[in-house]
């Protein structure tokens, strides 16, 4: 029998390939990696690689649709917000089962995901959308405060700003605006011209990973963001598993996470969803249709022991319909920190990662930063120095040995 072959679409700049494509290795599978610019390598290996047209889905999805007519496709798997739409519109065209397109391009676009969770009765805070072009004095005088002023489409907490007076929301708005006419930001076009506002949810936040089958939820994992995230900007630094909320707060994040996938349309794959919790239970900050960012996916391992399996492993599996031996992921508590950038500079050295390595408990430090870089902190900034990995018998003990590990780094900036 042939081997099922996987179209993986993945931008340039993303830190996901080696951890997919190492997936795909493992299953044996035939890979075709789709980027979305020419590679010198497309011509001497056309099966291996191809050239789309990410901006242009229907485009692209009858190129690939007369590829497949030779080389046909078990999969399309797409690994961030908007390789979900582009795969919706492949699989659609190949009549592959996926999320519809209008449900993708929903989760992607903050302000349409609001409207869609409102109109379902899901606990989202009130909103209002602007353009970039508004006086802000106008929405400032009766802003509800606190607020968060937000992009539509940037991620990594990028251009989300906290302001608690009309001055505050004055100088956010007008921040945003500037982060927006950056050139990456601009390139989404109209959805660069918003700027969403929304009353600020205080609580405790979790993210919730999850896949979706015929609209039913099942949680990978549940993660604790241990770092008190009340603004003005909101660096994700730790990701802790498993949760230590109550098991009835749990129950209801999934719930209401489930509720909101629906809400959306999503049906189908990877949900990475972040919510609030307080008193008043639940709030759904966003709901994407694609698995934990960057590097992060290393935190999870479904299984136990020489079985045990990655999060992409897993996730390939489920896109074609393999069997996956166990969704539970293992014992162990599990842990990762985002490091963050402490200052604006050019990066000149990093010292101590050895030292960081050897602290009890850490599996990894990836530094992904380079020496010379140019780092820039929230809200301008959206790329970590790297990421630290740990594992512990409880939560609290995963989470202090990335203290630990960070409070060895010496980042010398200059
Ligand atoms: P991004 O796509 O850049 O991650 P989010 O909308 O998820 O943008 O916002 C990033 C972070 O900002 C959230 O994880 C949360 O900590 C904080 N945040 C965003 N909106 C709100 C809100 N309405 N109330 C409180 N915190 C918020
Ligand atoms: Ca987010």
């Amino acid at each position: 029998m042939a081997r099922p072959r996987l179209l993986l679409l993945l931008p340039t700049t993303t830190y996901r390939a080696a951890a997919f494509v190492e997936a795909a290795r493992r299953l044996d599978l035939d890979l075709t990696v789709a980027s979305d610019h020419a590679s010198v390598f497309a011509a001497v290996e056309p099966t291996a690689l191809m050239a789309l047209d990410f901006a242009r889905p229907e485009r692209a999805a009858t190129e690939v649709l007369s590829f497949a007519a030779e080389h046909p496709v078990a999969a399309v798997v797409g690994v961030d917000d908007d390789t979900a739409v582009l795969a919706a519109a492949i699989a659609e065209a190949l009549g592959l089962r996926h999320n519809s397109v209008p449900a993708t391009i929903a989760a992607r676009d903050k302000h349409r995901q609001r409207v869609l969770l409102i109109e379902a009765g899901l606990p989202v805070p009130p909103f209002a959308l602007h353009s970039v072009t508004d006086d802000p004095e106008l929405p400032a005088r009766d802003a509800p405060y606190p607020c968060v002023l937000k992009p539509l489409r940037l991620s990594a907490s990028r251009g989300v700003i906290r302001a608690d007076t009309p001055e505050e929301f004055v100088a956010a708005f007008r921040r945003i605006a500037r982060i927006l006419e950056e050139p990456d930001a601009a390139a989404c076009g109209e959805p660069a011209r918003r700027i969403l506002v929304e009353s600020f949810v205080p609580g405790a936040e979790v993210a919730l990973e999850g896949l979706l089958d015929d609209g039913r939820l099942r949680v990978l994992a549940l993660f604790d963001k241990p770092d008190l995230l009340d603004g003005p900007f909101f660096e994700e630094t730790i990701y802790v598993t498993p949760s230590r909320l109550p098991a009835a707060v749990q129950r209801a994040i999934m719930r209401c996470t489930e509720r909101a996938a629906r809400a959306l349309g999503l049906e189908r794959g990877p949900i990475h969803a972040e919510l609030r919790t307080n008193a008043r239970g639940p709030w759904v900050i966003e709901v994407a249709a694609r698995p934990i960012g960057g590097r992060c996916g290393q935190v999870l391992r479904f299984g136990e022991g020489e079985g045990a399996i990655s999060l992409e492993e897993l996730l390939l599996r489920h896109a074609l319909g393999l069997p996956v031996a166990s969704f539970e992921r293992e014992r162990a508590a599990s842990a990762v920190m985002m490091i963050p950038t402490p200052r604006a500079g050019r990066l000149s050295e990093l010292r101590g990662v050895d030292d960081a390595r050897a602290v009890p408990g850490v599996d990894a430090v990836a530094i992904t930063a380079h020496r010379g870089q140019q780092l820039v902190p929230l809200p301008e900034g959206s790329r970590y120095l790297g990421f630290i990995f740990a594992h512990a018998d409880a939560p609290e003990a995963a989470t202090r040995a990335l203290h630990a590990a960070h409070a060895k780094l010496d980042i010398v900036i200059t």
